[in-house]
């Protein structure tokens, strides 16, 4: 049996590593809430922060959900897909820069 975790591990979405190496691609969390969009991916919800990938229109942006208390959601882009895509792997294999404030 696993000890106990905040929250339970579906096991079902990708780990993001949290930042590793230097900065050299920091998001910026200050996108407006897209007004409609669809998830295309995102990150386990066991930890803290959880990450998605959102299709809004013809745009591309990632959320970034803090689940503590107060919880908190942060926006970064838009970007054409591919630059979200390249975005989105940054954050699964920790090079993005995940310091920036997340109020
Ligand atoms: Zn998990």
């Amino acid at each position: 049996m696993m000890g106990p975790d905040d929250w339970d591990c579906p096991q079902l979405a990708p780990h993001p590593p949290g930042r590793v190496g230097p900065p050299d691609m920091p998001l910026d969390w200050t996108a407006e809430r897209p007004f409609r969009s669809r998830v295309l991916g995102y990150t386990c919800s066991c930890r803290t922060i959880v990450y998605e990938l959102l299709a809004s229109g013809g745009t591309y942006v990632i959320r970034r959900m803090y689940q503590g208390t107060p919880s908190r959601v942060a926006y970064a882009g838009p970007w054409s897909r591919p630059e979200a895509e390249r975005m989105w792997d940054s954050i699964l294999t920790g090079e993005a820069s995940l310091r920036a404030g997340i109020s």
